[in-house]
Parts: structure tokens; sequence; C-alpha cells
């Protein structure tokens, strides 16, 4: 019986993980769940998995929940903030942790599961992004184990040399071909990009997922944010990665090896494949996904990505390129323009050039401590508002 905390329960990844907990229900107790607001969902979750713990970010969230979950009876303790997501996430009767917060929120638990040494599932890529040096680093010292929910990172892994584990030098690998759908706007004229709306953004052809990794997805900023993360898991550079797109979403990712060898890994595109992987991981469990009728799907297609479709792409290659906190800055800026793009303040083709604007204003450093990783975040955070509020700023586009 492993013991497991889920970082946001409430989420697509989160409900994905407790799908695939629940028909294992005998191999896996839910020791904790978080949200950020979503006290009903939670509650929800509290009365069908009874765990010790449940953590609202969102303080009037907590003490919401906090008087549900009395007045229902129910033996979970309420925690709230910050704190709170950080002691769920290195509790002792904790042995897995799905680190599934979106966005930057995620970074201090992610880290807290990290120094516990904790088997981390890790789907919150921005954790890696923001800090991916100080992270793995954390990963090592004290011994934790990394495993990639990211299906191409899942996928990755799983066509490594047997007996690979994150960060380590994988022997015999010539190349990462890492694929991506390219979106919902792989095919649309360029010129009518402008207009695109959040719905249209959020429909994504094949996965379904929460609204700012759908958004991602349809800027291919969730290609570029996967490039950096696929550096930092594989321990390569960004010139052994080859991104593909492939409009099926059918392999998730392959592996060149020097002998010519490639190795894939295929399956339906349904959350719960890598997951299932890596809460099993060595062993396999059932994840619920149907098998993949492969004859059905007849045909693959492969393609390079267009770069001047898709900028968001070049700047998340050059961000890794740079260093330092150019990473920091590329993943904040990204998530206040997504945010302002959804809630109907900025057009689809602007994220690039909001992203862009901080990047050139503002400089890099070495990204040497959690302090100056939090800083940067902060400080790019604030120019990308700026550089929303005033259009002339980010003309790119
Ligand atoms: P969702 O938006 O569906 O869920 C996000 C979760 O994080 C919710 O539980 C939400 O709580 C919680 N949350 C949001 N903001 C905060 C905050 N400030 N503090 C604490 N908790 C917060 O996202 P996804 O499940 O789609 O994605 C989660 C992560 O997994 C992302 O990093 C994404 O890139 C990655 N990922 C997702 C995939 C997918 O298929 N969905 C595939 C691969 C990676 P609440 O519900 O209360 O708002």
């Amino acid at each position: 019986m492993k013991g497991i905390t889920i970082l946001g329960a409430t989420g697509s990844i989160g409900i994905s993980t407790l799908d695939v907990v629940r028909a294992h229900a005998g191999d896996y107790q839910v020791v904790a769940l978080t949200a950020n607001r979503d006290v009903e969902r939670l509650l929800a979750q509290c009365r069908e998995f009874a765990p010790a713990y449940a953590v609202m970010a969102d303080p009037s969230a907590a003490a919401r929940l906090a008087g549900q979950v009395q007045a229902e009876g129910l033996a979970v303790e309420v925690l709230a903030g910050s704190e709170g997501l950080e002691r769920v996430a290195a509790l002792p009767q904790t042995d897995y942790v799905m680190a599934a917060i979106v966005g930057a929120a995620g970074l201090l638990p992610t880290l807290a599961a990290a120094r516990a040494g904790k088997r981390i599932l890790l789907a919150n890529k921005e954790a890696l992004v923001m800090s991916g040096h100080l992270f793995m680093q954390a990963v090592r010292e004290h011994g934790a184990e990394l495993l990639p929910i990211d299906s191409e990172h899942n996928a990755i892994f799983q066509c490594m040399p047997q007996g690979y584990r994150a960060g380590m030098d994988a022997q015999g690998v010539r190349r990462i071909l890492l694929t991506g759908s390219g979106g919902p706007f792989r095919d649309i004229p360029v010129e009518q990009l402008a207009g695109v709306t959040p719905e249209q953004a959020i429909a994504h052809p094949n996965w379904s997922m929460g609204r700012k990794i759908s958004v991602d997805s349809a800027t291919m900023m969730n290609k570029g944010l996967e490039l950096i993360e696929a550096c930092w898991l594989f321990d390569v550079g960004p010139d052994t990665i080859e991104i593909v797109v492939h409009k099926e979403s059918v392999i998730h990712s392959m592996v060149d090896y020097l002998d010519g060898s490639v190795l894939a890994q295929l399956g339906n595109p349904d959350m719960r494949t890598p997951i299932a992987h890596a809460l099993a991981w060595p062993r396999r469990i059932d994840s619920g996904v149907a098998a993949l009728d492969i004859v059905t799907i007849g045909q693959l297609n492969f393609e390079r990505p267009d770069l001047q479709r898709f900028p968001c792409l070049r700047l998340a290659d050059e961000a890794i390129r740079a260093g330092g906190t150019a990473s920091t800055i590329l993943n904040a800026a990204n998530e206040v323009a997504v945010e302002a793009f959804l809630q109907g303040q900025l057009a689809f083709t602007a994220i690039a050039g909001v992203i862009e604007t901080c990047m050139q204003s503002i400089s890099f450093v070495e990204a040497e401590s959690l302090d100056t990783i939090l800083n940067a975040d902060t400080h790019a955070r604030e120019v990308a508002m700026a550089c929303i509020n005033s259009p002339e700023r980010h003309t790119a586009s």
C-alpha cells in the first residue's frame, strides 16, 4: 500500500489520477488532496477517498471547506495556503506525490516533495522550467525519484535505456524526438490567428486538458516548455532534441540511438496511461485506457514545426540556450499573457509579443537560489502586466 498526496486534485490531471487510484484501491492510500478554490469538488473527493488532509491554497476557500467537513463529520484535517501545500507534500505517510498544480504555484510544494525524498510524479512542468538546476539538484541530494507525467516525457522515459533515472547520462542516445500535435491552429491561415477566441484555443483536437495548458498547446509554448523540461529531465542540451509535429498524437515521443534504432511509445491520447505507468513503475497496471487500434488509425503523419506560426517555440529555445533566469522569465510572462488572453484582454498573437518584450527588457542572471528564481518570477509578472496594459510595448506578433 503506497500513500499518495495529489497536489492539484481537482484539475484535469488530478481527476485522472484519482480515476486510476480508484481502480486500484487496494494498492494506493490517498493521504492528502489539494486544490485552489474548487471547494465543491475537493469536498466530493474527500467524501470518496477519505484523505487525512485536504488543503486549499485560497484561505477563504479553506475556511469554507473546513466548515463543510465539520458539518459532515469527515475525519479530514483542512489546511490552507502555501505552507499547507508544502506540508502535505512532505508527510512521512506519503510515498508518492502527484505534482499537478498548474503554473508557478506548484514550485514550492513540488520542491518540498523533492527535499523530502518522495517519488514525484511530475505533471507541473512549469516548476522544472522555472528552477531546472535547483530542482534537479534537490532531487539528487535528497534521493527523490522523478517520474515524468507529461505524455511526451513519460514516453521518452519509457524509451530510454533500461535502468535509466531522471537526470542521468543516457548512454547511446543520439537524439530525442519530441512530438506534438500542433494544437487546434496548426492549419488555419496565419492571418486569422489574431482573431481566435479563448473558446477556440482551449478546444484541443486530441487531448482534454486544463485551460492554461490548452492555450499553451495552441501557441505551441507547451512544446517549448516541454523542450526545456526535457533538457533538465534527460540531462541533454536543446540540440539533442528535435520537435516533430505529429497531428494524430499516437506516438508520444521517440528516442533515436547511435546504432540507428528508434524506439517510440504509442498509445491513445489519454493521460491515465502515463499516470498509471508512473504510479506502478517498474510494474504495469491497468489504466482503464482502451487498447490502441492501430489499423483503424491507419496512417501517422510527421512534419517540422512552423516557427513563423508558432513564435513561442523560438522564444523557449532561446530561453534554454540563454540559461539562468531566462526560462523563469519566459514562464512567468507566458502565465500572465495566457491569463490575459483567457480574460479577453489580449489577442492570441500578442501572447508571444508580451513574452518577447519581457525577455528583451529583463536581464537574465544565474539562477543560483530559490530567492533569485522567485524574484525573477515576480519581476517578470510585473513587466508582463505593464506590457499588457500598454499595447505599443508588445508589437511582435
Ligand atoms: P487544471 O487547470 O485542470 O488543474 C489545476 C489544478 O491546480 C487544480 O486542482 C487547481 O485547483 C490547482 N491550482 C490552480 N491554481 C493554484 C494555486 N495558485 N495554488 C494551488 N493550487 C492551484 O490543470 P491541468 O490538470 O490541466 O494541468 C496541471 C499541470 O499538469 C500543469 O502544469 C500542466 O502543464 C500539466 N500537464 C497537464 C496535462 C493534461 O492533460 N491536463 C498533460 C501534461 C501536463 P482549483 O480546481 O481549485 O482551481
